[in-house]
């Protein structure tokens, strides 16, 4: 009879989502000084907790940790995009020129931004900075008759852009991915209702994102014949932007925009209103026929007349509501997520090298993660105790939860929310019962 092991732990690595990490495998580890070259708390907090790498200024890659958050982020947009019917794509960041130039947006004294480049042969290309254009450029290829309209396209996709200042960490940076979407529609009405579907379906992204209550719909320049689009802006000092916000109402008006006209459209009164800081972490445009006059996107409408498509556009920065939410929700200790985006909900702590302790906290691991339960296990045998609740609220799960002889001798295991300042020892199957 041969003897067969059963590895529970690399059963559900190689079956399912890996929900869980050992701290002793993970390849990041904690800093403990503050980044001297970042002013932004976003990056301080990101970098000292492994969740970020800095490659340069204004550019950052993804770590395991901080991986884990942004597809959470791009998740919940995601379902919410796909909930109103858009389908989703991913366009190249490599662009041609010729698609640019209908717009004018080819030329530097219009757009500032663009990275340009050439191929060998000398032929001018660009990295996307959005993609209306290009987007346009792509629909008339499938946008013949009233059949095929409206529709709705989204992409969560890289663009690059060469932007002066980059001294907000993750919240502004020269290459960023972006979740941009776009509608097409047959008329102002068919527009407006998507447009306001959208919108509807952006307070709830920013809902669900914890950010809700900071949250305000706010006037802002641009859009084509409301003349206004709408900026979600997050009440925050980290922010580049100045709003006036009406609290009961909910409603903001950008300094950009801010005048007595705008004042009376909303009727608001001045008086009601308080400046404030506020980063700008999504917003929806109204695009009307700007890009399908420039770029001849029509339809044959019923009677076989050729009409103009509506388009409006619509963006969130994953990564600017990433750094967004380290800014507001973070305490003094650390960062502090939201239960759905943290990298992991539970992060248990092994204290100490008793074996009792070490099978109790083994064997809670296991039994977490056959129940798909997120848990990071600092299982580090080297690392003082003290340093591992330092790492605890500096990474933010919503959970510490943590075995000592001390909790087995009370019964079981200690848990405590990332917020509080009480514990409490439970058995583990009450424990586990308050995640199923
Ligand atoms: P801003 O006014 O902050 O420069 P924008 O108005 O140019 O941004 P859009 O081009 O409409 O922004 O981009 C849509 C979303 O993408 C923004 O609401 C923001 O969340 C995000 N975003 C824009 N620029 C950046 C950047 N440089 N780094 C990270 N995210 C960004
Ligand atoms: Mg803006």
């Amino acid at each position: 009879m041969g003897c067969f092991y059963f590895d529970k732990e690399l059963y559900f690595r190689y079956t399912s989502r890996t929900n869980y990490m050992r701290q002793s495998q993970l390849f990041t580890k904690t800093i403990k000084e503050t980044p001297k070259d970042e002013t932004s708390l976003n990056a301080q907090l990101l970098l000292k907790a492994g969740f970020v790498y800095k490659e340069m200024a204004g550019v950052y890659g993804f770590l395991p940790l901080g991986l884990r958050v942004i597809k959470k982020i791009e998740n919940v947009i995601r379902t919410e995009m796909n909930k109103v019917g858009g389908q989703e794509i991913t366009l190249s960041s490599l662009q041609n020129k010729e698609t640019w130039e209908p717009t004018n947006q080819w030329d530097d004294a219009e757009v500032d931004i663009w990275f340009k480049t050439k191929l060998k042969n000398d032929t001018e290309l660009g990295l996307a900075f959005t993609h209306e254009a290009a987007i346009t450029k792509m629909m008339k290829n499938y946008i013949l008759s009233y059949r095929d309209v409206p529709k709705l396209l989204y992409q969560f996709q890289t663009k690059f852009r060469n932007e002066v200042r980059a001294k907000s960490g993750i919240m502004r940076t020269r290459e960023f991915v972006m979740k941009d979407m776009y509608s097409f529609s047959r008329n102002i009405s068919e527009h407006e209702s998507l447009y306001e579907k959208i919108k509807q379906a952006y307070t709830e992204i920013f809902n669900q994102l914890g950010l809700g209550d900071i949250t305000y719909i706010t006037t802002a320049s641009g859009g084509v014949f409301s003349k206004f689009s709408h900026e979600f802006q997050v009440v925050t000092d980290a922010g580049e932007d100045t709003i006036y916000i009406h609290k009961e109402k909910k409603l903001a008006i950008n300094k950009e925009v801010f005048s007595k006209d705008i004042l009376s459209e909303l009727e608001l009164s001045e008086t009601d209103l308080v400046e404030s800081k506020a980063s700008e972490v999504g917003n929806i445009f109204n695009l009307g026929t700007r890009f399908s006059d420039a770029l001849d996107l029509t339809y044959l409408d019923e009677q076989g007349d050729s009409q103009k498509v509506i388009m409006g556009s619509y963006g969130i920065g994953p990564a600017r509501v990433m750094g967004t939410i380290v800014e507001t929700l973070s305490d003094d200790r650390g960062i502090v997520w939201p239960e759905n985006i943290a990298p992991y909900t539970i992060h248990l702590l092994a204290l100490g090298n008793n074996e009792e302790v070490i099978a109790a906290a083994q064997s809670a691991y296991t039994k977490l993660l056959e129940k798909n339960i997120e848990v990071l296990f600092d299982d580090r045998s080297e690392i003082s105790n003290g340093e591992k609740f330092k790492d605890a609220d500096l990474i933010g799960c919503p959970f510490r939860v943590v075995v000592s002889e001390k909790s087995l001798a009370a019964g079981g295991l200690e848990i405590k929310g990332r917020k509080e300042e009480k514990s409490e020892v439970l058995a583990f199957d009450n424990l586990l019962a308050r995640f199923l």
